[in-house]
């Protein structure tokens, strides 16, 4: 078997020429993309559930107390947008939703372990 596109010499069951790296049309290669309930990689809805998480997450960074809550909401639109990061494109929305939610917990974070340490400390 060769590669169509460049003629680099292929094992049989090869689905990428290791040359140049195109997709060979081997039946069992065509079929598993047949498969796929999503379009081809440029077609696939920019994922908005990571959109929308990041947003919150960055709204969470600058709205006290309630922000704590905002970043909880981004870290499940995020981790959710995550999760389906095959049907989608731009899933760089979702990984930073989660990073800036996981950071907007923080300061939430460290007043209520402020305020425990120092409930046991002083009462
Ligand atoms: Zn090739």
């Amino acid at each position: 078997m060769f590669c169509r596109r460049c003629g680099a010499s292929l094992p049989e069951d090869a689905a990428f020429c290791p040359r140049c790296g195109s997709a060979l049309e081997a039946p069992r290669a065509a079929q598993q993309q047949s498969a796929q309930p999503y379009p081809a990689q440029d077609e696939r809805p920019v994922n908005q559930l990571g959109l929308a998480g990041m947003i919150t997450a960055i709204v969470a960074l600058f709205v006290p107390f309630l922000g704590f809550f905002a970043a909880i909401a981004a870290i499940v639109l995020s981790g959710i947008g995550l999760s389906r990061r095959a049907q989608y494109r731009m899933n760089g929305f979702a990984t930073a939703g989660l990073i800036i939610g996981i950071l907007a917990l923080l300061p939430t974070l460290a007043m209520v372990v402020t305020l425990f340490v120092c409930s046991v400390v002083f009462i």
